[in-house]
This record gives structure tokens, C-alpha cells and sequence, in this order.
């Protein structure tokens, strides 16, 4: 499958291979090489430094589990600062790509229960469950914040209510000025 087609969460990636091992797919992917801004001195640097190799689970494609190979690029900076890519597919320290959260927040909202969800996403009961925490938490202190986000409305009126929904983004600009009563 080398081809132009973009799998979601990967129109950015470059897809290097993609195998089915058992069942399964497993998608090596890369960003590509590009000058990247070193997070402690500001300059930019393209000089690779070393790459790593990073399994992460990723969305079914065509209902077969899916891993991400992801070969990680990390960056030296003249600085002596190395550092990994920027890059739109996983977060730092997860296991999990962001789609696939994304993903899976909806569904256990959604979903008839946390034990089918969890095995959908082939995943234990214990990542659904804590998914749906986080989810929740998110959409309680969104509740909570409903007054401060109509007064925010008035004042800027082309933010629209899209933020209330699930899964979207909390905007986190709105949490801080009136936090107090
Ligand atoms: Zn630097």
C-alpha cells in the first residue's frame, strides 16, 4: 500500500510501510525532516541527532487492530539542547495516538459499556474507565464554568458554544479570570 491515501490522523505523516502481522496492521510512519525551534534557546536547527522507535495504537483500519511504528526523530540543537520532533500524532509519554483518544473519549460517552467499548478499541476496561474520567472531569468543569462562558459570549460574541460538546477542545483561556466567586 504505498499510495497518497491518508489514513485520519496521519495527512502530515509519511507512511513508509504498512503490513498486516497477524491480523493485525502495523504502519511505519515518519515525519518529515524539516527545521525544527529548539525549545531552550529558541534558534532553529535541522541537525538530526538520532531516531527512535515508538509502537503506539492507533484507530481500526479495516477493523483490524493498528499500530503506529513511528520512527521518531530527535533533533541537536548548537546549543548542546536535544530534543524529539514536533509531531500530530501522539502525545508525550502515551501509547495510545491522539485520534485514537479522541476516539475512545467519544465512545465510552456514547457507548453501551465500558466492557464492549474497551473491547472494541481492543483495550482493557481500566483505559476505557479512565477515559471516561477524564472526559467527564472535563465536561463537569464545564458545567460548572456555564455562567462564566454566557458573560464570555457578551463579551465575544463570535466564539460560538462549540466548546460545550463533548470531545471538543476545552478552551483554556477561559478558565483563568474568573475562577473565583
Ligand atoms: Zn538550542
Amino acid at each position: 500500500m504505498h499510495s497518497n491515501m491518508t489514513l485520519p490522523g496521519l495527512e502530515s505523516v509519511s507512511i513508509k510501510k504498512v503490513e498486516e502481522v497477524e491480523g493485525a496492521y502495523h504502519i511505519e510512519v515518519e515525519m518529515p525532516r524539516q527545521a525544527q525551534t529548539c525549545p531552550a534557546c529558541g534558534n532553529q536547527t535541522s541537525r538530526v541527532h538520532d531516531y527512535r522507535i515508538q509502537k503506539i495504537q492507533h484507530l481500526k483500519v479495516f477493523e483490524r487492530t493498528t499500530y503506529l511504528f513511528y520512527r521518531k526523530r530527535r533533533y541537536a540543537c548548537s546549543c548542546g539542547k536535544r530534543f524529539a520532533e514536533a509531531n500530530p500524532m501522539v502525545d508525550r509519554y502515551q501509547r495510545h495516538s491522539k485520534e485514537w483518544n479522541q476516539a475512545l473519549g467519544l465512545r465510552v460517552i456514547q457507548g453501551m459499556n465500558f466492557k464492549d467499548t474497551a473491547a472494541q478499541f481492543r483495550t482493557s476496561q481500566a483505559t476505557a474507565i479512565r477515559r471516561f474520567d477524564q472526559v467527564a472531569t472535563t465536561e463537569l468543569q464545564e458545567v460548572e464554568e456555564l455562567p462564566v462562558i454566557k458573560l464570555m459570549l457578551f463579551e465575544r460574541s463570535e466564539q460560538s458554544v462549540d466548546g460545550l460538546d463533548f470531545g471538543k477542545k476545552k478552551r483554556e483561556n477561559e478558565t483563568n479570570d474568573s475562577s473565583t466567586k
